[in-house]
């Protein structure tokens, strides 16, 4: 584990695997380890020394950026929120492909898809192909395609 810092935002975060990528997950920087000086125990910086940790280490680091610094929580909290919004999109995407795939007549998911060969075999040999053309799912269950 391995206590880091942004230089350029001045966030703090604690890496659980060292083999874990350091970057910042505010602004994507590298971050770079806590100096040893300014720890208490092994994972949390020391809370005396954090202001002067802050204002020797990170603010005059060319890196610094001030804006970056005082709208972190605000960049953290948009972040997360469109995180949420990504997978709640990701979900209902998920939704209409259950849905789709469910037999209209009898709500069945054991569904095959009727393949464009399968479709041309048809017209050729079967004769079956009337039926079929346009329809792409076909029902295990009870042998609906639609
Ligand atoms: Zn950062
Ligand atoms: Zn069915």
């Amino acid at each position: 584990m391995a206590l880091c810092y942004c230089k350029k935002c001045g966030r703090i975060i604690l890496f659980l695997f060292d083999k874990d990528e350091k970057i910042c997950d505010c602004c994507k920087y590298n971050v770079e380890p806590i100096p040893k000086q300014f720890l208490s125990g092994e994972f949390s910086i020391n809370a005396e020394l954090k202001e002067k940790f802050v204002s020797e280490y990170i603010k005059t680091s060319p890196e610094f950026d001030q804006y970056l610094f005082d709208h972190r929580e605000e960049i953290l909290t948009k972040q997360s929120a469109e995180f949420d919004a990504k997978m709640a999109h990701g979900k209902a995407v998920l939704e209409e492909q259950n849905r789709v795939t469910k037999c209209p007549s009898c709500g069945s998911s054991n569904i095959s898809r009727i393949g464009v060969i399968n479709r041309v075999v048809s017209t050729h040999f079967l004769g079956l192909a009337s039926s079929k053309i346009g329809k792409t799912h076909k029902c295990n269950n009870c042998g609906t395609t639609w």
